[in-house]
């Protein structure tokens, strides 16, 4: 038997229905707020992500999926979402559109990670970027978007956030950061080392327990941040407590991708500090299209996990209502299969679901199948009912039967 590749998993017809929910949460959230989905390709150009995400993410060195096609051109499954639809709104010349504009996707992403719970190695996310603003309701626009969608789905969340700042507060913090850690880089993992060099501030996201020691007293950026950048923090600051919006500054903050300026943030559920894995995170990117080649624009945004999502869902015991069991089965006993063909397809014309013997099972039979099936409704028809016009119709639900004029067996089934 060949097995699953390790790290991913098949989502079974009995838990599709929690998949349509959280997809419909997600529809619903882009109504309210004006999102236009974005829909980019499974793999791109490697280099999109080498050069959007940074070479010095882990996901980008150590995760990613690449191949050379037959073409002799180096692809990558993608990894994250943010740096293709930067791509794309460069090349189908968005920019020229009315800005801002708010995109939203759900994507498949591919990182060779360690799998265990909650961590594949395809997952699903649900993103945004807001495309064209540099403004701070950009900002509380994003929080507010993620609030809601986490809200429809019964979590409460608290946004642990930081300040990274400028270009001029990173590079004198990245002095900082590497005076402190020079002494100490003897000891420190191999990545580190790389870090130090390429860009110091990863460094604050080692999992290396010696590193994290290290790290732990290092200087933090908030010293570094130039009056206009706090500024802007505390306007951001200002609004959540003024939208009661639960947040924690964590000056330790950085994520996994190079192209972050300026504020960088993850959801996390109610109470829980940063011990837990995220639900989902971001942070604003306004070198991204620029360094993709395109003029340069600001832009905000988040992924959130929908696997994990649901898993934390689960462990809080809350469940989706499965309204997908078909409305009708209708079970046979008799030789007029043209009776009940033209039965179901009218039913189905009407917008009724339903479902009728295939297999040539007994009466019996079928009504198990149907009781399997959790339909709502059985409508027996046999050579009887044919000829009296009159349809058995039973509710699964509470066990009683009726006799239905076959005429009126629409509006029985619809009322
Ligand atoms: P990132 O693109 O790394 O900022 O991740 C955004 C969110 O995607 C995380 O907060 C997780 O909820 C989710 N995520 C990231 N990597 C994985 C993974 N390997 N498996 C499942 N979910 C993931």
């Amino acid at each position: 038997m060949i097995n699953i590749p390790k790290g991913t998993y098949d989502i079974l017809p009995k838990d599709s229905y929690k998949w349509h929910k959280l997809k419909e949460n997600i529809s619903n959230i882009a109504r309210k707020y004006n999102l236009k989905e974005i829909v980019t390709p499974m793999f791109e150009h490697t280099e999109l992500f080498v050069r959007g995400a940074g070479n010095s993410s882990d996901v980008v060195n150590k995760e990613m999926y690449t191949f050379i096609d037959k073409g002799e051109r180096s692809l990558t499954l993608k990894p994250e979402s943010t740096a293709s639809v930067a791509r794309s709104f460069i090349e189908n010349g968005l920019f020229n559109e009315s800005m801002p504009i708010k995109f939203y996707y759900i994507s498949p992403c591919f990182r060779y990670e360690k799998p265990q719970k909650g961590r594949y190695r395809q997952h699903t996310q649900f993103g945004l970027e807001i495309y064209g603003s540099n403004h701070v309701l950009s900002e509380v626009e994003t929080f507010l978007i993620a609030k809601d969608f986490f809200n429809s789905l019964g979590i409460d969340i608290t946004i642990v956030i930081n300040n990274l700042g400028c270009e001029d507060c990173r590079t004198k913090y990245k002095e900082k950061l590497k005076d402190y850690v020079e002494s100490h880089l003897p000891d420190m993992c191999p990545d580190c080392h790389r870090r130090y060099e390429t860009n110091p501030l990863r460094m604050l996201d080692c999992k290396s327990n010696e590193c994290k020691a290290i790290l732990k007293d290092a200087p933090r950026i908030n010293d570094c941040l130039c009056d206009e950048c706090n500024d802007y923090f505390n306007k951001i600051v200002k609004y959540l407590d003024a939208l009661n919006i639960k947040y924690k500054i964590d000056n330790s903050l950085v994520r996994g991708f190079d192209y972050y300026t300026n504020i960088v943030f993850e959801f996390y559920d109610g109470d829980s500090t940063r011990s837990q894995s995220a639900l989902g995170g971001g942070g604003r990117y306004n070198h991204l299209v620029e360094e993709l080649g395109g003029k340069p624009t600001p832009v905000i945004g988040f992924g959130l996990g929908l696997e994990r999502i649901l898993l934390y869902l689960e462990d809080l015991g809350k469940t989706f209502e499965d309204d997908e069991n078909v409305d009708c089965y209708v079970a046979s006993i008799t030789d007029n299969v043209e009776y009940v063909l033209n039965l179901v397809k009218d039913l189905r014309k009407n917008d009724i679901s339903c479902d009728y013997d295939i297999v040539g099972r007994g009466l019996k039979a079928q009504f198990k199948y149907a009781d399997k099936i959790k339909a709502k409704y059985v409508i027996t028809v046999g050579d009887n009912e044919i000829e009296s016009n009159t349809l058995i119709v039973k509710n699964m639900l509470n066990g009683t039967q009726e006799q239905v004029n076959a005429n009126d067996i629409v509006n029985y089934l619809k009322g």
